[in-house]
């Protein structure tokens, strides 16, 4: 099979509700908004459509707007590289604008959309190859084969979830907007992905993603990743961290992808405060990523060094962010 792009429809919505009827209208079709990602899956034989759905004429999802808490809303059309520029995101949200700026590269980041990047599928070195490769290999579970080579003995897909986006959002509280044929609904990001490298979104045929709601910022934020290569790779692993100031001291919200089929949010409570010992402190919150990821065999590199630079990824980020670089 040559890595050509098979046949299909294009249809152009120019609002939300065609764009709902055309997916809804046909079961293969799929959404399309700046192609980086599923153009790639067409050519290599990963997905299949009769019909691609173009969003990128829906002039309401490239809207940003100030949100009715005071909060904002970003609309899954917005580009990575409007995200990265737009200076309230840099100066309220800046995990958001770091992990925008670190998707692909500067061309991809043009045409690539918030929406795309929430929806992107999952990952791993058995499953992003070309077609021929993948047949030589009886394919895997995930599509079309009958065994899954990270974990042979199990019955689900270990694919990674690799978008940089979810976990700076989730840090920030973000919840996700959903159109579709029974209308619209609201849900925290957090809960919009499930561990399963096959089935990763909580997204109903017919649905697509509208917008993202940030509730206003209370602390500060970053966002870092490791990577093979560091001028344009997905993230072996990425982790994004905000601060949450209170009167108790300050506590961190961490979020982490890469390591497992969904982005996850650590559970780590605890609060930092004047008294604290500080090696003690981010030494625990270390801890408590390498507890909570699970990386598999699904890139090249060791899941165990994934483990590990992640959790001290997180305390370094989580250091920068209060003054205390180790
Ligand atoms: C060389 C290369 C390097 C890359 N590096 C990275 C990286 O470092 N980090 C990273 O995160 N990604 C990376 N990507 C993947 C991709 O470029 C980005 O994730 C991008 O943000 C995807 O957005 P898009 O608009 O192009 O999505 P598309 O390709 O248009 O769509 C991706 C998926 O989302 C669905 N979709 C799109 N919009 C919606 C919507 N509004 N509602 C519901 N479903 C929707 C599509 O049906 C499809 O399944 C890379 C890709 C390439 C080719
Ligand atoms: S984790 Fe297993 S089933 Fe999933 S893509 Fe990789 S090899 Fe296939």
């Amino acid at each position: 099979m040559t890595e050509v792009l098979p046949q299909f429809k294009i249809v152009t919505p120019d609002c939300v509700e065609a764009a709902i009827a055309a997916l809804a209208g046909a079961p293969d079709a799929r959404a399309c908004a700046g192609g980086t990602d599923i153009v790639v899956a067409l050519r290599k034989g990963l997905s299949e459509t009769g019909t691609l759905v173009d969003l990128t004429g829906i002039a309401a999802l490239r809207e940003t707007a100030t949100g009715a808490d005071g909060g904002m809303v970003i609309g899954a059309g917005v580009t990575l590289a409007a995200i990265e520029r737009m200076p309230e995101i840099g100066e309220r949200y800046p995990a958001i604008a770091r992990a925008a700026a670190a998707v692909a590269g500067p061309t991809h980041r043009e045409v690539a959309t918030l929406g795309g990047n929430l929806c992107l599928d999952t990952r791993c070195v058995y499953y992003n190859q070309s077609h021929w490769w993948r047949k030589s290999n009886d394919f895997c579970l995930k599509y079309r084969g009958d065994t899954c080579h990270v974990a042979p003995q199990g019955n689900r897909c270990r694919a990674a979830f690799s978008g940089d986006m979810a976990p700076a959002l989730m840090a920030h509280g973000a919840e996700i907007e959903i159109a579709g044929p029974d209308g619209t609904r609201r849900l925290p990001l957090a809960e919009f992905y499930h561990e399963d490298g096959a089935a990763h979104l909580a997204l109903n045929p017919g649905e697509i993603v509208v917008a993202a709601h940030l509730p206003p910022a209370g602390g500060v934020s970053d966002y870092a990743k490791i990577r093979v290569r560091g001028a344009i790779d997905f993230p072996l692993a990425g982790v994004a961290v905000a601060t949450e100031p209170g009167s108790a001291g300050t506590t961190f919200r961490i979020a982490v992808t890469g390591t497992n089929s969904k982005p996850l949010l650590v559970d780590f409570p605890d609060a930092l405060t004047g008294e604290s010992n500080a090696d003690a402190f981010f030494a625990a919150m270390q801890k408590a990523v390498q507890k909570a990821v699970s990386p598999q065999r699904t890139t090249t590199i060791a899941p165990h060094y994934r483990r590990l630079s992640v959790s001290a990824l997180t305390a370094r980020v989580a250091r920068g962010l209060v003054g205390l670089a180790a």
